[in-house]
């Protein structure tokens, strides 16, 4: 559970049950700053001029906000929108995209009114049928470190399990996920953890759950009947990758429960990076391992507009080839959903 240095209250927050139950959470924890702001300007409450102080500075501190604007952004391919429940991430994985994306925002900001969210996914959702609509609660944040005094992820599963023609969908690196194993779900929530080796997890995932953890999570999401999923990111090929990653399949099988409810799903994603990513990377973890020579990379013009270094053809090409390979090997009766 991520407990934070500072919590910032925007205003009207209290009023909402998430906003209060994280005030009672950490009013009386000493270490814990409660900042009820009389504005909504975030940033002059976290301290750093530079953006290495500021970002580390960003990273512990939760903001409760309220959703303003209920247009979501689509969320393709993974699912049809993303809901916006948390941005922000509580881990310092070096190659992570939010780094870019939230690069001035990298505290954790989680929307009081969650009531107001799920309404409008209804609508949405209303929109739509007889299709199914599909969200995405980890599009931009992963929400589970928090859970423990949000229950964000509780109230959007229950309110998934009563929906005909929704469904929820999330990613996680953390294990506090107690509190959603004895709910109803109805098997409306795929909860999908991300794993790696040891090796990319000690070296890139910083503050992160262990591997360990992760997949004893897992597995109790697993026993709870849920659908299940791994995303196996990002793929790094260095010298001995191959025997990790197999290990990694081969722990993973041994420890989980055999007769599942639903098919475990894989999604498999070699690392790329853009020059933009690089740049505040560079600036954000100076001290970083992250392979990012671009002269042995192969540039990628991407659906955005911009293009990415991923790696070359024949990389690419083996990596495929060795997760088709070891994963139907050790997990003949689940679906690779694609390696990339
Ligand atoms: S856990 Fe995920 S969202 Fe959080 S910093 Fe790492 S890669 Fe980013």
């Amino acid at each position: 559970m991520f407990v934070p240095q500072r919590i910032l209250f925007e205003k009207e927050t209290l009023k909402y049950d998430v906003g209060k139950n994280i005030y009672n959470k950490f009013k009386d924890n000493e270490n814990v700053e409660i900042i009820n702001l009389t504005s909504n300007r975030v940033k002059q409450h976290i301290p750093g001029e530079e953006i290495y102080e500021y970002y580390r500075e960003g990273k512990n501190t939760l903001v409760v906000g309220i959703k303003k604007g209920f247009k979501f952004q689509s969320c393709k391919p993974s699912a049809h929108y993303q809901l916006p429940l948390i941005s922000g991430c509580v881990g310092n994985c070096q190659y992570c995209y939010l780094n870019t994306n939230l690069g001035d925002k990298p505290y954790i900001k989680v929307n009081a009114n969650v009531e107001d969210i799920l309404s409008q996914a209804q609508k949405y959702i209303n929109e739509r049928i007889p299709k199914i609509t599909i969200f995405e609660g980890a599009a931009t944040s992963d929400p589970v470190p928090v859970e423990p005094y949000t229950e964000l992820l509780k109230k959007t599963i229950e309110f998934f399990a009563n929906s005909e023609y929704g469904k929820f969908r999330f990613v996680t690196k953390y294990n506090d996920i107690d509190g959603l194993l004895n709910i109803k779900h109805n098997g409306k929530t795929e909860i999908r953890f991300t794993l790696n080796t040891d090796k990319v997890i000690s070296d890139c995932e910083k503050r992160t759950a262990s591997i360990n953890n992760r997949i004893d999570a897992s597995v109790k999401v697993a026993e709870a009947g849920y659908p299940l999923g791994y995303i196996i990111a990002p793929i790094f090929i260095y010298d001995g990758w191959k025997q990790d990653y197999m290990k990694l399949l081969i722990d993973l099988n041994k420890r989980l429960p055999k007769n599942l409810a639903y098919p475990i799903t894989f999604e498999v994603i070699s690392h790329r990076y853009t020059t933009r990513a690089k740049n505040v990377i560079t600036q954000v973890f100076p001290n970083n391992t992250l392979p990012m020579n671009d002269s042995e990379r192969t540039y990628k013009y991407g659906q955005f507009g911009y293009g990415k270094f991923v790696y070359t053809k024949e990389n690419i090409l083996e990596i495929k080839e060795f997760f088709e390979h070891s994963i139907k090997e050790v997990f003949p009766d689940s679906e690779i959903k694609y390696i990339i």
